[in-house]
């Protein structure tokens, strides 16, 4: 991509260096910059800040700003893409409940667009994780591929393979896109997870077309057709509507409990495809190990209860009040980023924008003043408790209960009314 200021229509005013986010431009005289203008004294000058996000070729009301791409796109023909698909991630092989929730919100919108739902899984199943030879046993994979079916699948493409049985990036990549070429999907849904961040991005790469990461809404347009991808920017200031109108798939990933699976219908039919892919998958790395976060007793995405500890639980060792209480309930722990930039819990545990996205029936904000980021991982839970010494923190304009307190006393008051 290259950005250009035309010097010629230029007038400095100034407009653009307000419109752009990332403070890229500045308005110079054109003296210092080795250039002259018969009318206009100054110039803007964008430096390498810049992400060419385009706000600022909006803002120019001389139109004196261009964007270009230096890539040539290969020309697609959008006639011959058809279908939606919903990657079904699997870890130990285990169909990850994400997948169920993207069947849910597929198969709605898979109505709107008048075409089928598809389920893509890979794996090796009917063998134990870490071991890579062996047969599979078959049986396994059927029995996930028709728990797809039950909750939305029209189709399950199944392509089985050692290389395929953890994921890896390489042949994980490898065989979506090829897949992609051979079959030829128009929507491709995928979990905002470890895995389907890492390897989204590199199939869409891989096969020249547009990817908007953590959606939080998807939508199919009434007249053109195309899915409308909406996600919060800009620091969740805003929420964008995304279309991938020239290239095809249309890829879009999801977190974890943004929609809803549908209710396990067994009695649903379906088709079952095996595809075989033509040549070797392989690998440049190697799973070594896999190892558990110990520290994790309840699984944060999946917890009905969530006791969370932020900054003002002031030092680690106070996050055994944090654990004492989620104990008490049968909850998970979680945390703000500021206990886990401050080493006080492991990431695993961090909700919020750059960690993770939790919905559960109660969430206790502890020590949390309620930051927008913290926020956009947690608000969608149906009943947030909050305990702050600070009556205007903000996660009390969120809050179902707030108690203006001390932690340090109101949450032993808490376990110990518990105990009882
Ligand atoms: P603080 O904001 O310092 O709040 C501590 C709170 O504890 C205060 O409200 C204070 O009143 C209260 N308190 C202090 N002592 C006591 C006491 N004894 N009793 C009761 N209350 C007390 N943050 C996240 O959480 N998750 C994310 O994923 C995330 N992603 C981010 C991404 C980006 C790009 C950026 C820029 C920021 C991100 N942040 C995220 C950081 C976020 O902006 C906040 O800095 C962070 O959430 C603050 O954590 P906190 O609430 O624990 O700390
Ligand atoms: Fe004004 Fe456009 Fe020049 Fe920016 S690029 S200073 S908006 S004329
Ligand atoms: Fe700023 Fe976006 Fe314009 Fe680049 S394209 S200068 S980031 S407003």
């Amino acid at each position: 991509m290259a950005i250009n200021v035309d010097k010629k229509k230029c007038s400095g005013c100034g407009l653009c260096v307000e419109s752009c986010p990332f403070g890229a431009i500045t308005v110079k005289p054109r003296e210092e910059t080795g250039d002259s203008h018969p009318r206009f004294e100054k110039i803007a000058v964008i430096n390498e800040a810049c992400t060419f996000c385009g706000a600022c070729v909006d803002a120019c009301p001389l139109d004196a700003i261009t964007i270009t791409s230096q890539v040539k796109k290969p020309a697609v023909d959008l006639k011959e893409y058809n279908g939606l698909w919903v990657f079904a991630e699997q870890v130990d092989g285990e169909i990850q409940e994400v997948s169920f929730e993207l069947l849910g919100k597929g198969s709605e919108l898979a109505k709107k667009r008048g075409c089928e739902l598809s389920a893509v899984l890979f794996g090796f199943f009917g063998k134990s994780f870490g071991k890579s030879s062996g047969k599979s046993s078959g049986k396994n994979v059927k029995d996930k591929a028709k728990d797809l079916i039950a909750h939305g699948a029209d189709k399950v493409y199944v392509l089985e393979d050692k290389a395929l049985m953890n994921f890896m990036d390489e042949p994980y990549t490898d065989a979506l896109s090829y897949m992609i070429d051979e079959f030829k999907p128009e929507i491709i849904l995928m979990g905002a997870t470890t895995i389907g961040r890492a390897f989204a991005s590199r199939v869409a790469a891989r096969i020249f077309t547009g990817l908007t990461a953590d959606c939080t809404e998807l939508d199919i347009d009434p007249s053109s057709k195309i899915l409308l991808q909406t996600r919060p920017d800009f620091g969740v200031n805003i929420m964008s509507t995304i279309l991938t109108e020239h290239h095809r798939p249309q890829m879009a990933t999801v977190r974890h409990k943004v929609f809803s699976p549908l209710d396990k219908d067994t009695s649903r039919d379906g088709e079952i495809i095996e595809v075989e892919y033509p040549g070797e998958l392989s690998s440049r790395t190697e799973l070594i190990e896999s190892i558990n976060d110990d520290t994790i007793k309840v699984n944060l995405t999946d917890a009905d209860i969530i006791v969370s500890g932020g900054r003002g639980l002031g030092k680690p060792e106070n996050f055994k009040l944090i654990r004492e209480l989620a104990d008490q309930l049968g909850a998970a722990v979680g945390a703000s980023r500021a206990a886990v930039d401050a080493d006080w819990i492991p990431y695993s545990h961090q909700v919020g924008q750059t960690g993770r996205t939790v919905g559960p029936k109660v969430y206790f904000a502890i020590g949390i003043s309620g930051a927008i980021q913290h926020q956009v991982g947690m608000r969608s839970s149906d009943i947030i408790v909050a305990i702050n010494k600070d009556p205007h923190a903000a996660i009390f304009n969120i809050a179902d209960y707030g108690i203006v307190g001390d932690l340090f006393d109101v949450v032993p008051a808490l376990i110990k009314e518990l105990k009882k």
